[in-house]
């Protein structure tokens, strides 16, 4: 069965420095590290200035590198689904010149650090570095919030002068290359726990207020089992666009700012001007703001059936209410329902493929992957606790 063993960050750190040499034949002096992250509960409800509850992944993209004394940037992804070449090369901006300042080209997975350097708070100092992931990439795990947070982190520790902002600041200014090099109009969600993210702890996010809280996962007897389709259907990023535009629809044909303001009430009374598709669209994100919240109060008490129930119940919405669901996510979905032990299944991420999250006894671990297995053809597995969030260290 493809469960994957999840590599210890230090011996992820040892590989990427082994390659650093190999490439720039010294050693690096700095190494920055960020996580990948899984949504517990709280899907497409960021940019409605809603509730989320993620936790951040073992998981972790590193970077490793160091100054290299002149005005140039060379970087090098280890990542064999990163669009080629794998190696690039540029000029850092020099202030005050226009026709220098970084734009998204090719490859697209450098626009990742160009935009994040765009956006840097500090002085930029020409480096080689190399990259490597145990994030899945592509798979709704938010690898490309960890490449951005390590970015970030990387870039203040080639700082000699302390230039490090708050862990805030930073999410948003990673937030930020997303929408302005990748023109995905993401939320906050994925850079803030990759930053925030502790170990043996979910986080509650007010993605409107940024206000957050840590809730520890205290019961070793419960897990995450994380599971792979490895399907990432075509749909996905104009659907989100679609989605995000729908909601902001809705949320103005009941006159309020976001569908955050807006209660399930709101949405009756308004029904027939919101006409059906539109209407269900906006049940799905009140809806699953209540259960998120519900769901936070739920594992702060250690009801491990009521926080299950919760997210079988935001399946259930995401596929039938917002449609972004797929047969892929449905089968493993209900496959894991199946089994004595899972407390509760659902999609993760923005849909259209990528992963499912179940909540399950750590004794059931085996007879749901087993069955998942039979039902679904291709599945990857990771079974995890919730890790600790972005570092950066010089050796
Ligand atoms: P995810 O859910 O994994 O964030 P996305 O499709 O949003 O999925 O982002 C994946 C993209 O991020 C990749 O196609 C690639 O461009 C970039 N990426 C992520 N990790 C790396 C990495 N380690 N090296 C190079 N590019 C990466």
């Amino acid at each position: 069965m493809a469960i994957f063993k999840v590599p210890d960050i230090e011996e992820t750190v040892k590989c990427t420095s082994s390659l650093f040499c190999k490439y720039f034949q010294s050693n690096p002096s700095i190494c920055s590290y960020a996580p990948g992250r899984v949504n517990l509960i709280g899907e497409h409800t960021d940019y409605n200035d809603g509730f989320v509850l993620p936790m951040a992944l073992p998981m972790v993209t590193v970077i490793v590198g160091e100054k290299n004394n002149s005005q140039k940037c060379c970087i090098i992804t280890s990542c064999p689904s990163a669009d080629d070449p794998k190696e690039i090369k540029f000029s850092l901006p020099v202030p005050g010149i226009e026709s220098t300042i970084l734009k998204p080209e090719k490859p697209m997975w450098a626009n990742y650090i160009k935009g994040v350097m765009q956006n840097f708070k500090g002085n930029l100092i020409g480096f080689n570095a190399v990259i490597s992931t145990t994030v899945p990439v592509g798979g709704g795990l938010s690898s490309s919030a960890a490449l951005e947070v390590a970015s970030y982190n990387f870039l203040e520790a080639l700082n000699i002068e302390d230039s490090s902002v708050g862990l805030i600041e930073k999410a948003l200014a990673c937030q930020k290359a997303e929408h302005e090099f990748l023109n995905m109009p993401c939320g906050i969600m994925d850079q803030f726990i990759s930053l925030m993210g502790k170990n043996d702890h979910a986080l509650l996010l007010d993605c409107r207020s940024l206000e957050y809280e840590l809730i520890k996962v205290r019961d070793l007897e419960v897990t995450v089992l994380i599971t792979n389709t490895n399907v990432k259907h075509k749909l996905a990023e104009s659907q989100y666009s679609n989605r995000k535009k729908q909601c902001e629809i809705a949320a103005t044909l009941v006159g309020k700012l976001s569908l955050r303001d807006v209660s399930l009430e709101d949405l009756q009374i308004h029904q027939e001007s919101l006409g059906e598709e539109i209407y269900r669209r906006a049940v799905h994100v009140v809806g699953e703001i209540k259960r998120t919240r519900d769901a936070a109060e739920a594992l702060k008490q250690e009801n491990y059936v009521k926080f299950g129930n919760l997210m079988t119940e935001s399946h259930a919405s995401l596929r039938d209410n917002y449609e972004v669901s797929c047969p892929e996510l449905d089968i493993v979905v209900n496959a894991a329902l199946e089994i004595d032990g899972v407390y509760g299944s659902r999609m993760t991420g923005g849909g259209f493929g990528g992963c499912t999250v179940t909540l399950l006894k750590t004794d059931a671990i085996t007879n749901t992957m087993e069955n998942i297995k039979m039902k679904y053809k291709n599945p990857t597995f990771y079974v995890c606790r919730p890790g600790d969030g972005a570092k950066a260290i010089r050796f």
